[in-house]
């Protein structure tokens, strides 16, 4: 319905890159035996004693600096009340009133290429659940405890996003800059970064929200597009027939390409909060604040207006913020060998593509930053061509070979002294001497076709530019000595 928009808040769910869990010292590692990683304390033992991750606490405070959150000294961990059978305790320990951060926002860029701030209204710690395996072969549900109690951060952000490209350029702006806080892996396929969406219908212009429909979970970029574009034709259906939007919980089927009721949606006072009495209240000293702040990463803002003024053309040094370890690798490379431009054009064109390709950091690459800075200086040097840069790159980056000892062995080093030029071009005139009378009587345009021959002969290794000046030079000058 086109007098209708789409109103959409998000609560996103990060896995906190702590080697243990949030209450107890049992690792966080993905993929263990079922219930091997678990103890008295994450599986709900009567008389066990929960005790705070201090390296989980500062992750989340890291996270709200990032943000621009505000970090309260003093937050308190609650009781969240339910049953299922994946949680021992019967409760989910997280942090009703206060959160440990609260308010901040982040930015996305919008088609127009302005930019819109999306609200946050909190970040929350807690705890996660086990998982439920079901067993076709037994006919059974297993409970796999070992990601009970393994923390989380939930941010909730304010209801300002207004489509489902919206939705997903911010859970894809904000998976990016966690990843490079390093307050998580990110690994979506493990759930290590999944969100729940909140969305509803209103009449353009109104600021009442309406009645809202959650889907569950979502734990790809892709799924989360696809769940707010049914969910927004599905509302507007009901909207249209004049039949009630109904607040549920729903399920995205991302098979089916569609959501499903799971239950009518609880409110707070279901789950019946109440303060943990088991964990004193969670304490952020001014001195942490100041030294998280100390060590966060420059703001994408800074860092674009630094690539900027280093000649990195802005529109295209997004690239760079866009994925973990890029960013990182350039500077590196800038370090070794500052040459801005010829860094980036080189990673835009050769390193990245290869790396996204394999779900690759950069800073992982058996190619690492000092051989790239390496091959900049060899084609400044006029030592490397972009051709052989072209054909030798894609071994490079498999083996992290040496540019240089590689261009040697396989004879590509680019040929720039002007004597073995010279050489080549006498050859060249030698053999092509109709082509060569015609230069001179001025047909200017034949000269391609004698520098195409040259670079032909070398074999592609000659330098292009040196190349067309040493050959024109020649013939002109050959002229001057006959007359
Ligand atoms: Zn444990």
């Amino acid at each position: 319905m086109e007098n209708m928009e789409p109103v959409i808040g998000l609560e996103i769910h990060a896995q906190l890159k702590t080697k243990t869990k949030l209450f107890c010292s049992c690792p966080t590692e993905f993929g263990a035996p079922p219930n091997t990683n678990i103890c008295e304390i994450c599986t709900g033992q009567p008389g066990a004693l929960p005790r705070m991750n201090a390296r989980a606490l500062e992750l989340a405070a890291k996270a709200g600096l990032a943000l621009g959150s505000r970090v309260n000294e003093f937050s308190l961990f609650s009781r969240k009340n339910y049953f299922y059978p994946d949680l021992p305790n019967g409760f989910q320990t997280s942090q009703l009133d206060p959160p440990i951060c609260e308010g901040g926002s982040l930015a996305i860029a919008l088609e127009d290429g302005s930019r819109k701030t999306i609200r946050l209204n909190r970040i929350h710690l807690e705890d996660d659940a086990g998982k439920c395996l079901h067993d076709a072969r037994l006919g059974a549900t297993l409970v796999d405890l070992n990601r009970a109690g393994t923390p989380l951060i939930e941010i909730v952000t304010e209801p300002d996003l207004n489509s489902s490209k919206e939705a997903v350029d911010f859970l894809k702006s904000l998976h990016s800059l966690l990843v490079r806080l390093e307050v998580t892996d990110g690994r979506m396929e493990e759930g290590e970064f999944r969100c729940d969406v909140n969305i509803s219908l209103r009449p353009k212009g109104s600021d009442k929200l309406g009645v809202r429909g959650e889907i569950k979970n979502l734990n790809s970029f892709r799924f989360v597009g696809q769940a707010v574009e049914y969910e927004i034709r599905r509302q507007s259906a009901l909207y249209r027939d004049n039949l009630p939007v109904r607040q549920e919980t729903l399920h995205f089927d991302s098979v089916k390409g569609e959501t499903r009721s799971l239950r009518s949606k609880e409110e707070a006072h279901d789950y019946r909060y109440f303060p943990q009495p088991d964990l004193p209240p969670v304490y952020v000293s001014p001195e942490l604040v100041e030294r998280l702040r100390e060590s966060l990463p420059e703001s994408r803002e800074d860092a674009l207006s630094r690539l900027s003024a280093l000649g990195v053309y802005e529109g295209r040094a997004e690239l760079l913020l866009d994925r973990p370890g890029a960013l990182a690798y350039f500077d590196k490379a800038y370090g070794v060998y500052p040459d801005a431009s010829r860094i980036f054009s080189l990673m835009e064109e050769h390193l990245l593509p290869l790396c996204w390709r394999d779900s690759r950091d950069p800073l992982s690459a058996p190619f690492g930053p000092e051989k790239l800075a390496t091959l900049a200086r060899l084609m400044e040097e006029g030592l490397a061509g972009r051709r052989s840069v072209k054909e030798l790159f894609p071994e490079m980056y498999q083996t992290g070979s040496d540019p240089e000892a590689l261009l040697k062995a396989k004879g590509l080093e680019q040929i720039s002294d002007d004597e073995a030029i010279l050489a080549i071009a006498r050859e060249v005139v030698k053999s092509h001497p109709e082509e060569a009378a015609k230069y001179r009587a001025g047909q200017d345009k034949i000269l391609s076709f004698l520098v195409g021959k040259l670079m032909k002969l070398s074999r592609g290794r000659a330098d292009p530019k040196k190349a067309s000046g040493i050959i024109r030079d020649l013939i002109l000058h050959d002229e001057a000595e006959k007359s």
